[in-house]
């Protein structure tokens, strides 16, 4: 076949549309309803939610326990976050959040997931070795500090509530949310601030490590 003769993914995905349309299998417009949704899904709502625990105790508490409702009352709320449980690291234990099935995120606060997250590699290897898929990421734990690796189930979505970082004590919540990473809410990461979390290390990319006290 010549190059000229092959649809493009557009028009490919258009004619897959219009066909299933055709077929009563997918309404009118459903894949614009699908497109907008997603440019409202943003891992920056979750840093803010992150934000606001580290701000103020109370919400903290309702975060803990009703993730769904707490997310909601700062706005983020519709598909895959029907069901969002939020894990607090402390110094003694790290969560971590992976979908060994497929690829889950909270999409109302944690977006859609990285390709890292999506990968074979990761969902396989992040249950059997944690310690060592975080020391590849860069994330360097304390032997005494306990992971917890949590698998996502078909309606529970996760979060991970990180520790604030040292030296940010004070800071108001829009000085705090970008701070957040995504990678930190996934868990294989750590927030950084002028200091590190007790307990914990990490090792930068040039080699370096940053001890925790
Ligand atoms: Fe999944």
């Amino acid at each position: 076949m010549s190059r000229e003769n092959v649809a493009t993914v557009a028009e490919r995905a258009s004619a897959v549309e219009q066909a299933l349309t055709a077929k009563g299998r997918l309404e009118e417009g459903a894949l614009d309803g699908i497109a907008q949704l997603e440019e409202t899904l943003d891992w920056h709502n979750g840093a803010k939610v992150v934000a606001r625990a580290w701000t103020d105790a109370e919400y903290k508490a309702r975060l803990l326990s009703d993730g769904t409702a707490a997310c909601a009352e700062l706005g983020f709320e519709g598909p895959q976050g029907e069901y969002i449980v939020v894990l607090e690291d402390t110094p003694e234990c790290k969560n971590l959040i992976v979908c060994t099935q497929c690829s889950c995120t909270a999409w109302p606060v944690l977006g859609l997931p990285p390709d890292w997250y999506k990968s074979p590699e990761y969902r396989a290897r992040v249950v059997r070795e944690p310690r060592r898929v975080l020391r590849e990421m860069g994330l360097i734990l304390d032997p005494d500090v306990r992971v917890r690796v949590w698998d996502t189930t078909a309606e529970t979505r996760f979060l991970v509530l990180p520790i604030q970082p040292k030296g940010t004590e004070g800071w108001t919540e829009a000085e705090l949310a970008p701070l957040v990473t995504r990678e930190s809410m996934i868990g294989v990461a750590l927030v950084s601030g002028p200091g590190w979390a007790n307990g914990m290390s990490k090792i930068d990319r040039a080699g370096t490590i940053h001890s925790g006290e």
